[in-house]
């Protein structure tokens, strides 16, 4: 007689999943005070509001002369030079009847309507000058407060300074900004299979074991998404093992990474371990590859508070994508970010997809010469090479063919590891 089988629970959706993690990731890590030097990638907490105008006053954009657009009419016009402005100073206003020598930045004299770049100029011998073209009035002149006006919310909180964004908060005078403190974030790895490179030599590589590949890309994609990362190596296949070091974790950090051993085997350790020191939330979403993914929270044992578990799959590909595609916006929540997910862009399939899976899956793809998309030949979730040759990954809904020419969701790594 064959065993009653207990019915499977259906795989949760990824966009609920995603809902879930961000609603447990509301805007935790506390404010720090950084040097706009030192703020790329950090989180803006407040908004940078400027107290003043951008450019301050108007200015020169070319060497030349500034001049009243109506003394110079039919391109003839020759006037005296009754002033020099290099940048830096601040003129008096224009005689009537007469040009100013000006430079690129240097304020505009009042009276002044136009600068005439020099090369549609001649210096006389006398010292006048001969403007040989008819100035438009405002012609060359940056407005006072063009890029930004007094008392403008300039960046909003919550967004993740880049290095334009460093600029322009320098350009109002921020020489500090508001940003939300750094995750601390531990990261382990699982498997009595891995090996660490450069502990054993390739060819003294014991049978059955591996390079341990995940803990390479996971550190690096933590410390790009803002995060203080210890590396707590490699965790045996032991429940007592697990346990402990899951415990240690949680006492001094906000997240706790783990990947491999979150499966349904015998030596997966790590579901039952998390649910012995916290709880588990989410197990299992509908997506491909990545389906054993885990969240949910070790306590402290000094009672105060819990990290957040966050269990990614063994298999690198399943690894980096849920990484992507849950982590990330996770991580960029925790720190306040608003803007989360990454943004999508239409794209030609330059292949085809004939077997739609039960799961939403992430096809790895590069951009072709054409402009549209080839995929990787090996979609396994244990290729990583698939994950370094791509461009990115199609967003393919469960249950969806793709055929040639097909318009896909695709969604750029650059977007994803930014
Ligand atoms: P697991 O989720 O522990 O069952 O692992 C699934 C697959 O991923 C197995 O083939 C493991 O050997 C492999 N794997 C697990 N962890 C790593 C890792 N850190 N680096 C490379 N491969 C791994
Ligand atoms: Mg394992």
């Amino acid at each position: 007689m064959q065993a009653p089988q207990t019915p499977r629970k259906p795989l949760k959706p990824l966009d609920e999943a995603l809902q879930e993690l961000l609603a447990h990731a509301r805007h935790q890590a506390g404010a720090q005070l950084v040097d706009t030097f030192d703020a790329d990638g950090r989180v803006l907490l407040q908004a940078a509001v400027s107290p003043l105008q951008v450019p301050p006053q108007d200015n020169s954009a070319m060497d030349g002369y500034a001049v009243r657009a109506a003394e110079c009419v039919g391109g003839t016009a020759v006037l005296p030079v009754s002033q020099r402005i290099p940048a830096g100073t601040s003129p008096e206003a224009l005689a009537a009847g007469s040009v100013a020598r000006i430079f690129t930045g240097a304020p505009v004299p009042a009276g002044a309507d136009a600068v005439v770049m020099q090369e549609d100029c001649e210096l006389l011998e006398d010292g006048r000058v001969r403007i040989k073209v008819e100035p438009r009035g405002g012609q060359w002149i940056r407005r006072a407060g063009e890029d930004i006006t007094q008392g403008a919310t300039v960046i909003e909180a919550g967004t993740r300074l880049t290095p334009a964004h460093l600029g322009l908060a320098a350009s109002m005078g921020f020489a500090r900004l508001q940003v939300a403190r750094k995750p601390r974030v531990a990261l382990f790895s699982t498997g009595d299979e891995l090996v660490m490179p450069g502990t054993v030599a390739p060819q003294d590589m014991p049978a059955g074991s591996i390079y341990n590949s995940n803990r390479f890309f996971l550190r690096a994609l933590l410390l790009r998404m803002g995060c203080e990362v210890t590396d707590l190596g490699i965790v045996p296949d032991d429940r007592e093992a697990t346990i402990a070091a899951l415990a240690d974790a949680a006492m001094d950090h906000d997240v706790i990474v783990t990947s491999g051993g979150v499966s349904v085997g015998e030596e997966d350790h790590i579901k039952p371990a998390v649910q012995e020191l916290g709880q588990l939330d989410l197990w299992q979403i509908n997506i491909k590859p990545g389906k054993p993914f885990a969240y949910g929270r070790v306590n402290r044992e000094s009672g105060t508070g819990f990290a957040h578990f966050i269990g990614l799959p063994g298999n690198p590909v399943s690894s980096f994508v849920t990484f992507q595609v849950l982590v990330r916006p996770f991580l960029l929540r925790l720190q306040g970010v608003q803007h989360v997910l990454p943004r999508a862009i239409e794209a030609r399939a330059d292949f085809v997809w004939p077997k739609g899976d039960k799961r939403r899956e992430f096809l790895r793809v590069r951009y072709n010469e054409s402009g549209g998309l080839e995929l990787f030949r090996n979609q396994s979730s244990g290729v990583l090479t698939s994950t370094a040759w791509g461009d990115g990954v199609v967003d393919n809904p469960a249950g969806t063919t793709i055929a040639m020419g097909d318009s896909v969701r695709f969604i750029p790594f650059a977007e994803l590891m930014a």
